[in-house]
């Protein structure tokens, strides 16, 4: 599969970032093209490569075999709510379009004031038929856990789940059996060496899965059916190239109860692909793909990565993750 790339011909992507994500303000990744199209690899700056290895999996799917058959057209997507103010908050809610917002809280350690104060926003935001969701990124204890998702589930009229309340497995159990909020599991999906061993734990309702990270879209498909969890497909801050990877997991999982957090691409100030194919939800919706997106020549040029010992830096990476890849039987994809 990697002999069909043309790796000389990748091309480096920068993009800024609309605010500080995820403490980074600029998304860079490589664009690769391959017989089915192209495929975006865009490991995070601190992964090593034997991780890494699995996000050039998934652009390795994308160009050389694309994705299976969708089973659904239209994907829902969440808004995502920073740890702002409740008026900012208020804002990103109500100018969102989306039906189901997903509330970051447990930003620092007194933060529970704040966080109730932005439930209360969205929830007067949303209306009573809105969906609530919060994610605390593994921030709290199991006490505080509980506590705390307690009075931020009264706060909303219902919390539609919390996602990774603690960091371990073993803490979200201890708080699943002391709480009747779903709780949905993220970062312990993603960094467990075997994502399966959260469903065996009892340890979560819910299971966040993103194909990016997990090696593509037929093996986050074998993952989700493995955990036996209804999942929610959330995206690794792609460009419309990858995206469309996430939203063909979206398409092709045989259920999905949830809205998904893949309305990622306003967080950046632009995209690769043309004006009308780039993913930004409309109506709080995703259209499934069924190929591959093109980037744009035009928009390529704006964002190319120019500095030339950055370039270097990734067309490196690049080989040494492609050797890695060869060496992984447990990432090829059929
Ligand atoms: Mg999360």
């Amino acid at each position: 599969m990697l002999s069909e790339i043309d790796f000389d011909n990748a091309r480096i992507f920068t993009i800024p970032m609309v605010t500080r994500f995820r403490d980074i303000t600029v998304r860079e990744g490589m664009l690769l093209e391959g017989p089915a199209g192209w495929g975006e690899f865009c490991p995070f700056e601190e992964y090593d490569d034997r991780i890494a290895a699995s996000w050039l999996a998934t652009a390795v799917e994308q160009c050389t075999l694309g994705w299976p058959e969708p089973v659904r057209e239209v994907i829902p997507v969440n808004c995502t709510v920073p740890a702002v103010g409740p008026e900012r908050a208020y804002d990103i809610a109500a100018n969102s379009g989306c039906v189901t917002a997903k509330i970051k809280v447990a930003d620092h350690p007194n933060s529970l004031r704040e966080d109730l104060a932005r439930v209360e926003a969205v929830r007067s935001a949303l209306g009573p038929g809105g969906k609530i969701r919060v994610d605390a990124n593994g921030a709290w204890d199991v006490d505080t856990a509980v506590k705390h998702t307690r009075q931020l589930d009264a706060e909303a009229g219902g919390l539609e789940y919390v996602e990774q309340p603690c960091a371990t497995i073993d803490e979200l159990a201890a708080v699943r059996r002391r709480l009747d909020v779903l709780i949905a599991a993220d970062e312990s999906i993603r960094r467990a060496e075997d994502p399966l061993r959260v469903a065996v734990a009892g340890a979560a309702d819910i299971a966040v899965i993103k194909c990016t990270p997990l090696g593509g879209v037929c093996r986050a498909l074998r993952i989700a059916e493995a955990a036996g969890l209804p999942c929610v497909v959330s995206s690794a801050l792609e460009t419309s190239v990858g995206l469309g990877a996430q939203l063909a997991l979206a398409g092709a999982l045989p259920t999905l109860d949830f809205a998904c957090g893949l309305g990622t691409i306003p967080l950046l100030t632009g995209d690769v692909v043309a004006e009308q194919h780039s993913l930004r939800p409309e109506q709080g919706r995703l259209r499934v793909l069924t190929s591959p997106t093109r980037p744009d020549p035009d928009r390529l040029a704006e964002f190319e990565l120019t500095d030339p010992a950055r370039a270097a830096w990734w067309r490196e990476r690049l080989a040494r993750v492609a050797a890695e890849l060869e060496h992984r039987p447990d990432l090829r994809a059929r």
